[in-house]
């Protein structure tokens, strides 16, 4: 008899609500516990998986088949061709090594939720049970409803209930236990699954030696990784985050998100951690760059409690039906202008070459090149969704569709359609000196001043040209009116 655990975007053994009760279920039971991951290529497909996340999660299940064996737990790999043989395949293994109990942290996207409700159905039809944990929010979805019962749509009030119910069910907060160690019995019992190799990435998911060489220094992977990051972060950058967050230029940010879009680190445990950092212990007072981090994290609670309230927006919906209309451009030589960080907007560029070298772009950059494709283009978001999941190492379904949709005016709590970021003005507040435009378009290092943010139009042509950086693809002020006529007619005729 086992009891199993079934990894996903969960890969730690710390602070792992499913992990923790199947490993007190085997204890309990007297059975070992084993860990599963299934490789699903057609996922990967499907879901638009980046290359370099795909690189993290197999770098990263290294370190966790390394730290299960110390527990003398075994770590099963697989890959499973196909995605609908997923749930079967797994009964199959569960049937194999005598499994009674399946547990498995929730994943709350539709093909997910869709893949689990199969394999509950599968696993009671031969007599075996699943259970299926909600750990990946703080709040769990459908907890938070607005006086008149329904499911919030904007963040503000939305986070002072979340607030609200942090402090009123202190539980929250508790990390899960470490999960306890098999008995010796387990690798004479299931030697051959110790002996499991981490697969290969699948075709059209492998990165060249060299990209993998880069990625592995900069996205050190695991759980030990994220610890350490954590608390770097919270030891020198979290009291200075409310000032620091927004300049990219500045490393002020937790760089954590590819842990929390990977599980290698809970959303509890990193607030929590930031919390006990405070002198008030509270999560709305105290030291206001504290504060405004958790309210951060808040949002990424916030857009998974969306997407399952809304779940239309997974099928390429926007959250607003009445802005299904707009005639969106499809311009190939503008999109790959921009996906190519060659719009003539350095602020623009500078972001999408750090996107294209990193997998990962500062927060601000991010709203300014989707504002950017969606308002100054008018082209798809839907576009610029993909290509951000394509390349992005925290690629996380609701966090990229939420920001997109915010960005184009089309999501949950958006930017008004009127308000259009201006890429000069952007530029000016945000990178004051140039700094981070110097860095990733090296074309206009020897542009000084102000000129940096527009060099053609500020009297750096002569550099700019010589270094064969492109003139503005497209003029602002001109884009902005036609993009408000587009929108407008869009929401007449929606
Ligand atoms: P910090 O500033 O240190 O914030 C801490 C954590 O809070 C982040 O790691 C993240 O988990 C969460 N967080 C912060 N801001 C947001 C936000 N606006 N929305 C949701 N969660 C947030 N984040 C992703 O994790 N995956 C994505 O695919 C993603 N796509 C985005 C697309 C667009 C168009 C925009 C505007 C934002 C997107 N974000 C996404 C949110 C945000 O840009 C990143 O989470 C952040 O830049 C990660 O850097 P950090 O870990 O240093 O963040």
């Amino acid at each position: 008899d086992a009891v199993v655990h079934w990894f996903k975007w969960d890969l730690r053994t710390r602070d792992n609500s499913a992990l923790y009760l199947a490993s007190q279920k085997a204890a309990e039971a007297k059975v070992p516990l084993i860990a599963l991951y299934v490789v699903s290529p057609q996922d990967f497909e499907a879901h638009l998986t980046a290359p370099v996340r795909v690189d993290f999660m197999l770098r990263t299940l290294q370190v966790l088949k390394r730290d299960l064996a110390e527990l003398a737990i075994p770590l099963w790999m697989e890959t499973v061709e196909k995605r609908k043989d997923v749930p079967g395949r797994i009964v199959e293994l569960m049937q194999e090594w005598g499994a009674s109990h399946l547990f498995a942290n929730m994943e709350y996207e539709v093909d997910e939720l869709r893949r689990e409700a199969k394999l509950v159905t599968l696993l009671s039809e031969k007599g075996m049970a699943m259970e299926v944990l909600h750990d990946t929010c703080i709040v769990p979805p459908g907890k938070l409803t607005t006086g008149a019962g329904k499911q919030y749509s904007v963040y503000s009030p939305w986070f002072r209930a979340w607030i609200k119910h942090v402090h009123e069910n202190r539980f929250l907060l508790d990390l899960a236990g470490s999960p306890e160690r098999n008995h010796k019995s387990a690798r004479a019992k299931f030697g051959r699954l110790f002996e499991c190799k981490v697969p290969e990435a699948p075709e059209g998911k492998r990165l060249s030696e060299q990209e993998r060489k880069k990625f592995e220094a900069l996205w050190p992977a695991g759980e030990h990784e994220a610890a350490k990051r954590l608390s770097r972060f919270c030891d020198e950058a979290v009291g200075k985050y409310g000032q620091n967050r927004n300049i990219p230029a500045n490393s002020g940010t937790s760089n954590l998100s590819v842990h929390f879009a990977s599980g290698t680190l809970s959303t509890r445990t990193a607030v929590r951690t930031a919390r006990d950092r405070n002198n008030t212990k509270k999560l709305d007072g105290g030291n206001e760059g504290i504060q405004v981090w958790i309210s951060e994290i808040a949002w990424r609670d916030f857009y998974k409690h969306v997407l399952v309230h809304w779940p239309y927006i997974c099928m390429n919906k926007p959250f607003k039906p009445e802005y299904s209309n707009i005639e969106w451009s499809y311009d190939l030589e503008q999109f790959n202008a921009w996906t190519n960080g060659r719009t003539g907007f350095p602020i623009v560029d500078a972001a999408m070459r750090q996107l294209n070298h990193m997998g990962w772009m500062h927060n601000r950059c991010r709203m300014i090149v989707a504002s950017f494709l969606s308002k100054d283009l008018l082209v798809d978001w839907r576009m610029g969704e993909k290509y951000f999941m394509e390349h992005l190492v925290d690629g996380d379904f609701a966090s990229n569709n939420c920001g997109w949709g915010f960005a184009a005016s089309v999501g949950v709590d958006p930017q008004p359609y009127f308000r259009i970021f201006n890429p000069l003005l952007q530029s000016e507040k945000f990178d004051p000196d140039g700094e981070y435009i110097r860095k990733w378009v090296p074309e206009l290092k020897g542009v000084s001043g102000k000129a940096i943010h527009d060099p053609y139009g500020r009297g750096a042509s002569a550099v700019a040209s010589k270094a064969g950086y492109p003139r503005q693809i497209v003029e602002h002020k001109g884009a902005r009116e036609t993009t408000l006529a587009a929108y407008k007619r869009g929401i007449a005729s929606g």
